[in-house]
This record gives structure tokens, sequence and C-alpha cells, in this order.
């Protein structure tokens, strides 16, 4: 039998982790890694909470924009 209907559980963790776009779980190094859209850089920080943190304080405070 073929699954033609989307996974309901897949259509929810999709939903659940679309505010964490780009953002990657570094399962060798325990943390979460993004590489900002605003310019690049690459962010670590040991869980989401941090990261969106650092993220926001990223991009309001050290961004330079890619300049
Ligand atoms: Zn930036």
């Amino acid at each position: 039998m073929i699954y033609d209907i989307p996974d309901p559980f897949e259509t929810f963790v999709a939903n659940k982790y679309a505010n964490f776009k780009g953002m990657r779980y570094d399962f060798f190094a325990k943390e979460w890694y993004l590489k900002t859209a605003c310019c690049g850089e690459e962010l670590y920080a040991p869980n989401k909470k941090i990261m969106n943190k650092i993220r926001l304080y990223h991009t309001r405070n050290e961004c330079l924009g890619g300049y």
C-alpha cells in the first residue's frame, strides 16, 4: 500500500519546527547549529531557546548584514 496521504505527525513536526528553519542539531558536538539568513554567520547553542536568544541578539546588536 502506498501512502499518498500526508503523514499527520510529519506535518505536525514540520509546522512545529517551521520557526527553526535552518537550525540543525549537531549530534557530535551536542549543540544546535544555525547559519543565519541575514549574513551567514554560524551560531551555536545548547538548546533551541538559547539559540533564539543568540539569534535575536545577533540580528539586533551584532549583525553586519553581510557587509
Ligand atoms: Zn547577521
